[in-house]
């Protein structure tokens, strides 16, 4: 039980479920990935590799030239947000040395930052990060087919996480924080089947003092809350079966919940197996 760096992934599953955090990250208990999910991993993979290149100012005609769909995709989010995009820098130069031109922001894709907090290394990567000296703007693509309501986000740890890593390493006011979100269509189907692309969408979404002081303390409360376990050395507690996360999570039959998935879609109720009739094959 050596974990010490604690991403938004850690703490999202840890606030779901304490057992399935241990299971995942502690235990490194493997799961299935459905293929349909798989694919669309790779794709979104393959997305923000084209994004980060493009913004490194690196060729990324090779990694488009055989996939049409992935270039529409591109193509979109370029026209509908053409200024969150850098004008073109140098072939050979990075987004690093064009920043460093007195009056150009600071940009990075895929740019770490760490802060140590109660005991853990937090650990946050942001597609893309532009810091002026009044404003730090957090951007991330998502490819996913159905955004989730700007509520939703607002209470997701990766928003907040970022925002609080952002506004505690640099000498930005909260207010002066925001993180968006750009959701792009996935195109998972072969040119002749694929789906009208649907135009990119954006949630933008702020932040304040008051923000920051709740992420803090609820930081502080999980931190404290995974420190307590870890020392016990015990299994992590489930969560309550009636919050229904057990539904989707692939450790139920290791849990002994998964009769909980049979009763959701009314399988409960089949007869006693002597009383099935014998199917002749
Ligand atoms: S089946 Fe339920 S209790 Fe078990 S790890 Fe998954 S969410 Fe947690």
């Amino acid at each position: 039980m050596g974990l010490t760096t604690l991403t938004q992934g850690h703490l999202k599953l840890l606030e779901l479920c304490p057992r399935r955090f241990q299971y995942s990250y502690l235990d490194q208990l493997a799961t299935p990935t459905e293929p349909a999910m798989l694919a669309r991993q790779q794709w979104g993979t393959r997305f923000h590799l084209v994004m980060q290149q493009r913004e490194l100012g690196l060729a990324v005609a090779p990694l488009l030239a055989h996939d049409p769909a992935l270039e529409s995709a591109v193509q979109a989010l370029l026209t509908t947000a053409p200024d969150l995009f850098a004008p073109a820098i140098e072939p050979g130069a990075t987004a690093l040395d064009a920043s460093a031109v007195a009056g150009v922001p600071f940009r990075q894709s895929e740019h770490r930052r760490n802060l140590t907090f109660n005991g853990y290394g937090l650990t946050v990567i942001y597609d893309l990060l532009i810091i002026t000296p009044t404003q730090g703007q957090i951007v991330d693509w998502k490819t996913y087919l159905h955004p989730p309501s700007q509520r939703q986000l607002t209470k997701d740890w990766q928003t907040r996480l970022y925002l609080y890593v952002l506004a505690e390493t640099t000498d930005l006011a909260p207010e002066q924080l925001s993180m968006s979100y750009w959701f792009v269509q996935p195109q998972l189907s072969s040119p002749s089947e694929a789906q009208p692309l649907a135009q990119p969408s954006q949630i933008l979404l702020p932040y304040s003092a008051a923000q920051h002081r709740r992420t803090e303390r609820d930081l502080r409360q999980l931190t404290d809350k995974l420190t307590t376990l870890r020392a016990t050395f015990q299994d992590f507690p489930k969560v309550e079966e009636s919050q229904g996360h057990c539904l989707r999570c692939p450790f139920a039959v290791r849990c002994q919940r998964a009769s909980e998935r049979y009763e959701n879609l009314g399988l409960s109720d089949l007869p006693p197996i002597e009383e099935i009739a014998e199917v002749s094959l």
